[in-house]
């Protein structure tokens, strides 16, 4: 493992565990869109949407991007250490039960363990999403995937009532990946790779609005891309179901939608990739 040269102190907090003095650490009021990575090794650990203001002095984050963090009893015999699970660095403090937020868990981070990188975020629809799920929690320079809901009319949707057909909202997969390690076009290549996309109103056996092949776009250079690849697929002669639409607001998917291939440690029987480009 290389791990980056860190200033003394830095040095003093994440090899010999002291605590930055609160309300000093450069993150603390930082409200960018991205990735907290270790400052040390660079392991994602934290995401931005994860992070809420407690008022305690430090960076607070109520979840940690999964196997990223690691619980340990501290030394003081009372507390949870928490460290790096990549490097072993030290990050903080993990407490429960305090009623910041509604997963009521407050990591309390020292800014001089993290660092921090923009992250950009795309929005696939391909059918039944643990299987979209499947494939892009596995791509390169993918930071973490999400499962939930887009495009409907009715708030918080549960997946109750979108199977029931008449929320109008569709499944779909949040993908946050690294824009140093790969790209909107890698990301998209492997969308079209990974599923039918000239199936109209479902996909696979799974028939429904909720199953539509749709791309949520975030910015223009999104849309022009995917208005590129389908003319490119055009051009091959297939007839591209696919919809093109803006994102509206992303609602996240029950907890036991999320990863579920990996948890269920399956194959999907609706989305397998065949090489297109
Ligand atoms: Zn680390």
């Amino acid at each position: 493992m290389t791990f980056n040269k860190l200033t003394p102190d830095e040095e003093a907090v994440i090899i010999h565990k002291a605590t930055e003095y609160p309300f000093t650490g450069k993150f603390l009021n930082h409200k960018e869109k991205g990735v907290y990575v270790c400052r040390r090794c660079d392991s994602p650990l934290y995401r931005s949407d994860d992070k809420f203001e407690s008022h305690c002095g430090w960076p607070s984050f109520d979840d940690e991007i999964p196997g990223a963090v690691k619980r340990m009893p501290d030394a003081d015999g009372s507390r949870t250490e928490i460290v790096c699970a990549n490097c072993g660095g030290h990050l903080g403090h993990v407490f429960t039960g305090e009623g910041f937020t509604t997963k009521n868990v407050r990591h309390c981070v020292n800014s001089l363990s993290l660092d921090f990188k923009k992250m950009e975020k795309a929005y696939f629809a391909s059918g039944c999403f643990w299987g979209t799920e499947y494939h892009f929690m596995k791509a390169p320079g993918v930071i973490s995937t999400t499962v939930g809901y887009m495009g409907g009319h009715t708030f918080a949707p549960t997946y109750k009532e979108v199977c029931t057909g008449t929320t109008g909202h569709v499944e779909v997969v949040e993908v946050v990946f690294d824009p140093e390690i790969t790209s909107f076009e890698n990301m998209l290549r492997l969308y079209y790779e990974t599923h039918d996309f000239e199936q109209v109103g479902g996909q696979g056996p799974d028939i429904g609005e909720q199953y539509q092949s749709v791309v949520f776009y975030v910015n223009e250079n999104q849309k022009q891309m995917v208005e590129k690849y389908i003319k490119i697929l055009t051009d091959k002669g297939y007839k591209v179901a696919t919809q093109l639409r803006p994102a509206p607001e992303f609602w996240e998917a029950e907890d036991y939608h999320q990863e579920y291939y990996d948890k269920k440690n399956g194959i999907p029987y609706c989305h397998a990739y065949r090489k297109i480009f």
